[in-house]
């Protein structure tokens, strides 16, 4: 007996019919018209849309940061996923400073232990010794085929360009992609301590730290060498001109260079977001910073025409108001020690938020919520609002992202013998987006107010229901690690 979805239309990345979709076990085994009913569950999606479940290739869940941690985890944050129609992240594993690669994953996969949605890793690379260099091809080995190079965060994870151009030659001798977080950190610790000098201190003022020519620059610095090396470039969360501009002149010249924006570029403003009265500002705080409407435009523009492939979140989420517990005596007794079990000791403690940098923008913790938010808001301002094809919504979010990371058609596709990840997607349902009813672990939400039309109202993972409407169906250690292959294609 199988699930039988009928009376659906399946949007995919080319094409939108109407057709039925029988699952089996954890795979997707017919699509076609009129399949008999008989013997199986039969889902009537009439008017509703069949889409794979979307996939998040950029989020930091749990992630040790800014002097606190991210507050999702692999399951409340898988969870939230989920809600939002999003059943595969592939979440970023820090190498320890002074420790191996491996290091790392063993930690990353400690936390993963509860996860409720399937979930892969790349490595973010700080600390890339000769011993490290050697290491990473044994990385295709777990199923790990991207590096991480951050090209910002002076004296936290910044890489210097011998580095990044070093590991670049490994990856592309190994078929790896190297992602770059694009910003030139030297720079921006000049512009920061000035602005720190002269009691510029306020949230907006993140902005002028990190100004988008550092951006551009950055972004041009690291296409340049994927074309020298003809390494697989990745560009995350691109948000400006300059970049975008780096990113045309490299994919015109040839190099296997692609990019990313997020759902958040989009929307938020510096002006209004940043800029707002008190510290309110804080809550968008993230790098590089919320742009212009000259940049929101260009954005649109990139991911029309296939400059940009992917949309993603960069889902790094912190308390407004955080600090409402012991902190102090947390990092006293456990210095390291495990944060999950330590909230589970003591429920009314909340980790340190944005509040830390009350006073001095640059000690806000970098990193905004989205994992739930991504496909409805982007259906709502790209679809809805007429810039882009359900079929484009499709490519950015799900099938792209698992073809550039060596997961498809397993991932990101309605077809035959794909993992029956499937959200069924209601185009005329409205919603209000707010932290009062969202699942992340957030006391406030970039959208809040925003009315969305267009949701998910039902998700399949692996033929496994975890979304019916407003009930919660999954269960922690349903979520697998996906293995990805080297030698994704370049889109
Ligand atoms: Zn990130």
């Amino acid at each position: 007996m199988g699930i039988l979805f009928k009376n659906g239309t399946v949007v995919t990345a080319s094409d939108m019919i109407q057709a039925d979709v029988l699952v089996e076990g954890e795979k997707i085994v017919t699509i076609g018209q009129n399949i008999p009913s008989r013997g199986h569950e039969v889902v009537n999606v009439r008017g509703k849309y069949l889409m794979p479940g979307g996939i998040d290739v950029h989020t930091h869940l749990d992630l040790p940061f800014g002097g606190t941690y991210s507050n999702d985890d692999f399951d409340v944050g898988h969870k939230a996923a989920a809600f939002g129609g999003t059943t595969m992240h592939i979440d970023f594993v820090i190498q320890p400073k002074g420790g191996s690669l491996h290091d790392g994953l063993k930690t990353w996969r400690k936390k993963a232990a509860p996860a409720q949605i399937d979930y892969g890793f790349h490595l973010a690379v700080t600390d890339l010794r000769d011993d490290v260099m050697e290491e990473i091809p044994s990385l295709l080995a777990e199923g790990v085929t991207s590096l991480k190079l951050f090209m910002a965060y002076k004296n936290v994870f910044q890489v210097d360009d011998k580095t990044l151009f070093r590991a670049m030659r490994v990856a592309a001798a190994n078929g790896m992609i190297v992602m770059v977080h694009a910003e030139n950190g030297d720079v921006e610790e000049q512009l920061r301590l000035q602005l720190l000098a002269e009691g510029k201190t306020d949230p907006v003022w993140h902005y002028s730290s990190r100004p988008p020519e550092i951006e551009g620059e950055a972004t041009n610095r690291a296409v340049v060498m994927a074309g020298m090396t003809g390494c697989s470039l990745y560009v995350v969360h691109m948000t400006c001109v300059p970049a975008i501009e780096a990113l045309r002149r490299g994919r015109a010249l040839g190099y296997p260079v692609m990019g990313e924006t997020c759902v958040q570029y989009f929307q938020m403003d510096k002006d209004k977001h940043l800029g707002a009265p008190g510290f309110q500002g804080a809550k968008y705080v993230c790098s590089p910073p919320i742009r212009t409407a000259a940049d929101r435009t260009i954005l649109w523009q990139a991911v029309k025409d296939g400059t940009l492939q992917v949309v993603s979140t960069d889902h790094c989420d912190f308390w407004y108001e955080g600090g409402k517990g012991p902190w102090e005596q947390w990092s006293k007794d456990h210095n390291g020690g495990d944060w999950v079990e330590f909230e589970a000791q003591d429920p009314s403690y909340r980790r340190p938020g944005k509040e830390l940098g009350k006073g001095n923008f640059a000690k806000i913790p970098n990193g905004l919520p989205g994992i739930e938010d991504r496909l409805i808001v982007m259906w709502h301002l790209g679809v809805n609002g007429g810039k882009i094809s359900p079929s484009r919504f499709v490519e950015l979010n799900c099938t792209n992202p698992a073809k550039i990371f060596g997961c498809y058609p397993r991932k990101g596709a309605i077809t035959v013998g794909a993992d029956a990840d499937i959200v069924v997607w209601d185009p005329k349902k409205s919603h209000t987006i707010s932290a009062k009813t969202h699942h992340m672990r957030c006391d406030y939400n970039l959208y809040e107010g925003m009315k969305v039309k267009g949701v998910p109202v039902m998700v399949y993972q692996r033929g496994v229901k975890l979304v019916d409407g407003e009930d919660w169906l999954g269960k922690n250690g349903q979520g697998q690690f996906v293995a990805r292959a080297p030698h994704a294609p370049v889109l």
